[in-house]
């Protein structure tokens, strides 16, 4: 049993059922990053950080700050054609009550769930999560579909989010998840919710995080192709040259990384 570790997380249950190893090096041993996670490097670090700072945008939007005060910090290529897109995107929403940057959890087996979204809205009786991405390449649905973090994302708002519902559990038919893409902004993905799939993806987490308990080693991976986009390759004996960031599509992200970056970025002064 990894004693030190407390909480999962979507990031986290991705790795452990991408790579058991990853998991261990990323979680349990905490290693930093070894090697770079795809090439260009330099590009890919800046792309990242755009997409940092644009999920903060927004966030101080949707806060209040008026779109005219947040223009001008959309100051590069990339930043001003994703805020642009997101304004249009935001005109043409009823969201209802707005809730951005909220974080859930829950106890699942010997560990808390956790989860931070990007945006939950509740309208009437219907709640949408949404989720920014700022990916160079549009993912398709079936791949989002069977992601942990669709999986994550709902099952918990559905588990933990009674207080968006006036104290009541919103029912699993109640809930949507859309992810919105910065750079493919009339193509958002959209996952509705049911019961059978609610109670599917509970049983899941539980018996993940019930196999994590009682691990009592983390193999590498099989399928090799999964290590051309992970920063552990040298600890693995996996390869030495990154894999091209404009193929990396789901691979190589790290909402862990991206929490505490955002948690490290100062307020936005106006
Ligand atoms: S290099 Fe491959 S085997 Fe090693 S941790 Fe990464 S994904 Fe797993």
């Amino acid at each position: 049993m990894p004693e030190q570790l407390t909480t999962l997380s979507q990031s986290s249950l991705q790795d452990y059922y991408d790579c058991p190893r990853r998991f261990e090096l990323r979680y349990l041993q905490r290693l930093a990053y070894p090697a770079i996670e795809t090439e260009p490097a330099l590009e890919n670090e800046k792309h990242q950080k755009e997409g940092e700072y644009f999920h903060r945008l927004i966030q101080q939007n949707l806060i209040g700050i008026p779109a005219e005060q947040i223009n001008k910090l959309a100051n590069t290529e990339n930043l001003q054609r994703w805020w642009n897109n997101f304004l249009d995107f935001r005109s043409h929403q009823n969201f209802g009550s707005l809730y951005p940057e909220i974080t859930l959890s829950a106890p699942l087996g010997k560990f808390r769930l956790v989860a931070k979204y990007d945006l939950i809205t509740i309208d009437k009786d219907r709640a949408t999560i949404f989720d920014w991405k700022t990916y160079r390449k549009r993912p398709k649905n079936e791949l989002l579909h069977i992601r942990w973090q669709t999986r994550v994302y709902r099952a918990l708002l559905a588990q933990a989010g009674a207080h968006f519902n006036q104290g009541k559990p919103f029912a699993p038919e109640q809930i949507e998840m859309v992810y919105w893409f910065a750079d493919f902004p009339a193509e958002p993905a959209r996952f509705l919710y049911k019961a059978d799939q609610y109670k599917r993806d509970w049983d899941a987490l539980t018996k993940i995080a019930n196999e994590i308990t009682s691990a009592s080693g983390f193999p590498k991976t099989d399928q090799v192709s999964k290590c051309s986009y992970c920063p552990y390759r040298s600890y693995c004996n996996r390869g030495i040259r990154a894999g091209d960031a404009a193929d990396a599509g789901l691979e190589t992200e790290a909402e862990e990384l991206f929490d505490i970056n955002f948690e490290q970025i100062g307020e936005i002064a106006f």
